[in-house]
């Protein structure tokens, strides 16, 4: 077990059957997410015990700004994630069978931390592409006139993602 600080901890021992709710309100920094996740992230974890498993249904509420891939103007996006992770106690027939959707409480450290799988859910919300958006045309809304040098419709790809589909040959 590492002594990381735990950011987001999750005590999975020793609670009564039933609902709870919980809510953090986590420093991006803290979970290691890039300087572009400009507010704290709002975390609500409903907690589901049942004498062999608890089931989390986590919701994490945040906003990223990042530049236009076009105009380099700072765009808005909203993080806005739910996801689910069970924990089995271990107690039952099916409780040593650990997946990527269940987990296996560890009773050596009952207390489990959220902090990468809220980074991981706060990431998968930034696209890969980010512009100022488009109108009903499919007109560029970029208020900023774009500089060739940097208008992406108008210059090869150089990203080594790109290279990687040309060289399938399709
Ligand atoms: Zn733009």
């Amino acid at each position: 077990m590492n002594a990381r600080t735990k950011h987001i901890p999750i005590r999975l021992s020793g609670r009564a059957e039933g609902i709870e709710e919980l809510a953090f309100t986590v420093a991006p920094s803290d979970l290691a997410l890039p300087a572009e996740f400009s507010a704290p992230l709002d975390v609500a974890v409903r907690l589901d015990v049942s004498s062999d498993q608890i089931v989390l249904r986590i919701t994490v509420a945040g906003e990223a700004v990042y530049p236009c891939d076009r105009c380099l103007d700072p765009v808005r996006l909203p993080v806005k994630s739910r996801f689910t992770l069970v924990y089995n106690t271990g107690d039952n027939e099916a409780g040593d069978v650990e997946s990527d959707d269940v987990r296996v409480i560890d009773h050596t450290d009952p207390v489990a931390d959220l902090s990468d799988d809220v980074r991981d859910a706060a990431l998968v919300c930034i696209p890969m592409r980010i512009t100022c958006g488009e109108d009903e045309q499919g007109k560029a809304l970029c208020k900023t006139p774009i500089p060739d040098h940097l208008n992406a419709d108008a210059q090869e790809r150089t990203d080594a993602r790109w290279d990687a589909l040309k060289s399938l040959k399709l």
